[in-house]
């Protein structure tokens, strides 16, 4: 059965003692703007004082026009702030509304001071869903009589020729407890509802309306047994067991190739945390929370695995939350939201390919959920796990320091080989006289995989893709001679650094070689698959990005049928680096490699390379030797080195080393701040005295 809203609050810690009760409330109303961001006290009617919590959300009178707003209570005192006589008094509670429990409170509290958001912003990020839904109901039937008395009704009825009753009362008998579905019965089985009523009446059957939980999750598979851990995996998991056994509660890096069997090994601890009675939490991002991941949880742990994300409907949601707070769900996974869940006794969060900048939110309040999740942790003394190919560069450099446990898995558990890699330089291109987007290489490679009835996969990077300048000729990129990221194109023909607002003319001449070949990168994945169609007609050929995944389903549609063959190519954005394994595929083509390591953003160079090795190691998943082509116009650089090696740590040292030197992070702290104005002069007069005033603390 369903459990109501007010479930957790008989958990929640009295902040006063036991008999004394409380006259005030302070409290956090919902209008998201800085000059109410703060409590404000009200008295409490008489008869509230018995039931009112702390993370209630009441009706109050606001303001000077005693306009009523809701609030959420975030503390009960007996302290009047100012004169009792002035003080107006809570109308009503909300009826159905989703109440916040004091840890939360605290969360908020510490998204709101690091982040800078209003309390209430932060408030409703720590309690993603508001408001109670109701719960679906579903009628069901029961047999009323004993089998041999309804088996002896049947047969009479097959006699009477009364088929619908005879065919109802044949299905009962063949269910588990002798129960049916009423919509089935009046579907599938046609039996009209007047029949129904007719033999509810006779009390051989009973109708029930029931409550129940809705349940994104429709696998009928049975559990299946844990494989048994390889000697790394084991080694990993035995030191974890170690440190948890002795209390410790620490922060892991599990830093491992793609199929090297990290889910295995977090299935393991979460197994091991599960024993004791606790909960987890796995963050995916929600790029990667495909079908077959959470069946593989599904298939190892069975109906205690939820799913929360924003494809679910808001009962769903709700229902997910509520299962969980009950004990019913002991395994959330999802992007960032599900590190919300109302857990009673969270023992372990994982967060999955940690280094995704999706974990960033970009509504306020801006959080990080990797940060997010190290305060949950430590708040209900968990271990974190974070886990990734391709560390970022802040957890890597937080294993050298030591504050974070680093393990390795270093060889695919499946001992296939990686894929040769192959640099084009596409200036070389150019000066031989090709002026394609495919080289010449790449080309013929392509070519050899149609005839060989093999599958491709071209990958188009265009992340962080703000329009910057290149010289096709020489590669050289137009960058800010202060900030050393790529100035952003502007129509006007200005360019600027988004960094420090460095502003400069376009430019129509490479100032390194003197080529006109110096402009905006302007090809898309539509023009690739027309230019493929031109140069293979007879490739099947299917596009994956912005345009043709707007629908719901179109991005599985889109990856199955490319799993079953019924195309050659596959041609797309950064989407296709993640998800499914396609053991045809021999053949990755990366179009652009530099891309995105002309983003104006300091992290260009990283993400280059998490893109690069995740969409090399694409190919050659299976038996089939992969091959991989990267096109480049700076084959030089050590993004792209590293990644056609698949070196994560040599390119952390490079790009660490670049950090220092410039100052940014992980070796250094960076806060931007946004000044907006309707009047430019304004904006720019303010952010001037805020640097006087930063810089003279410093
Ligand atoms: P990762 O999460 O690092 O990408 P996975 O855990 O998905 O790696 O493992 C890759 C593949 O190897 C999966 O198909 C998985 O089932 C299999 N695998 C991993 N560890 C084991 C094991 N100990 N025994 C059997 N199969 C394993
Ligand atoms: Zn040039
Ligand atoms: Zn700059």
């Amino acid at each position: 059965m369903r459990g109501r809203t007010q479930e957790g609050r008989a958990d929640r810690e009295e902040t006063l003692e036991a008999g004394h009760k409380a006259k005030y409330a302070n409290i956090i109303v919902d209008i998201s703007h800085e000059k109410v961001d703060r409590t404000f006290q009200y008295k409490m009617k008489e008869e509230m004082r018995d039931t009112l919590r702390e993370g209630d959300l009441v009706r109050i009178p606001f303001g000077r026009g005693n306009k009523t707003v809701t609030g959420y209570v975030v503390e009960l005192t007996d302290r009047a702030e100012f004169d009792e006589s002035r003080m107006k008094e809570i109308e009503a509670v909300v009826p159905d509304a989703v109440s916040i429990e004091s840890r939360w409170i605290r969360i908020a509290a510490m998204l709101r001071r690091n982040y800078g958001s209003t309390m209430i912003a932060a408030m409703k990020t720590v309690l993603p869903v508001k408001s109670a839904v109701s719960p679906v109901q579903k009628r069901m039937l029961y047999l009323q009589v004993k089998e041999d008395v309804a088996l002896a009704l049947c047969r009479q009825c097959e006699e009477k020729h009364q088929a619908a009753k005879a065919r109802l009362l044949r299905e009962m008998l063949s269910m588990p407890g002798n129960a049916l579905p009423y919509s089935l019965v009046t579907g599938k089985l046609h039996v009209s509802a007047a029949t129904l009523q007719g033999l509810a009446k006779k009390e051989i059957i009973r109708i029930e309306t029931e409550s129940t939980y809705r349940n994104p999750l429709s696998f009928t598979e049975t559990k299946l047994a844990a494989k048994q851990l390889n000697e790394n995996q084991r080694r990993i998991f035995d030191a974890f067991v170690k440190d948890y056994e002795r209390g410790e509660r620490k922060k892991y890096l599990l830093y491992g190739v793609t199929g090297s069997g990290k889910t295995e090994v977090y299935m393991e601890m979460i197994a091991h945390v599960l024993a004791q009675g606790k909960e987890a939490i796995v963050l995916i991002p929600e790029i990667a929370l495909t079908y077959q991941t959470l069946k593989r949880f599904y298939e190892r742990f069975g109906d205690i695995v939820s799913v929360m994300n924003s494809r679910l409907s808001k009962g769903e949601r709700f229902d997910q939350m509520e299962r969980a707070r009950k004990g019913e769900v002991r395994i959330m996974i999802g992007p960032r939201s599900a590190l919300f869940t109302p857990f009673q006794n969270l023992g372990i969060i994982i967060v999955d390919e940690e280094h995704e900048s999706s974990y960033k939110s970009d509504a306020m309040p801006k959080y990080h959920a990797r940060n997010v999740a190290e305060w949950i942790a430590k708040d209900t003394n968990s271990p974190l796990v974070l886990g990734s190919a391709t560390p970022s560069l802040e957890s890597f450099y937080e294993a050298q320091q030591g504050t974070v446990h680093l393990f390795r898995l270093t060889t695919r558990y499946r001992e296939s080989r990686l894929p040769d890699v192959e640099i084009v330089d596409l200036r070389k291109e150019l000066k031989e006289g090709n002026r394609s987007i495919f080289s010449r290489s790449l080309a013929e490679k392509l070519g050899d995989r149609l005839l060989r009835g093999e599958q491709s996969m071209l990958f188009l990077n265009r992340r962080g893709y703000a329009g910057f300048i290149s010289c096709r000729s020489c590669g050289y990129v137009v960058k800010c001679p202060h900030c050393d990221v790529s100035l952003t194109d502007h129509r006007d023909g200005r360019l600027l650094c988004h960094y420090c607002g460095y502003e400069t003319v376009s430019v129509t001449l490479c100032p390194q070689c003197g080529s006109k070949y110096i402009t905006g990168f302007r090809a898309g994945t539509q023009q690739i698959e027309e230019l493929l169609h031109k140069q293979f007609p007879t490739a099947r050929v299917l596009r994956m990005d912005a345009d043709t995944t707007r629908r719901k389903g179109d991005y599985d549609k889109i990856l199955s049928d490319f799993a079953d063959e019924q195309a050659d190519i596959l041609v797309g954005t950064q989407m296709i680096v993640k998800g499914h394994d396609f053991p045809k595929v021999t053949l990755v083509g990366i179009l652009a490699a530099d891309l995105s390591l002309s983003a104006n953003d300091y992290r260009a160079a990283e993400r280059t390379f998490q893109l690069l090795t995740q969409a090399a190691g694409r190919a050659g998943r299976s038996d089939l030797p992969g091959e991989v082509v990267i096109q480049t116009y700076q084959p030089e650089h050590y993004a792209i080195r590293y990644a056609a090696e698949q070196d994560y740590e040599g390119f952390y040292r490079e790009e660490i080393a670049y950090r220092r030197l410039a100052g940014y992070p992980p070796a250094a702290h960076l806060l931007a701040v946004l000044f907006q104005s309707k009047k430019e002069e304004e904006a720019a007069a303010l952010a001037g005295e805020a640097a006087e005033e930063i810089k003279s603390q410093a």
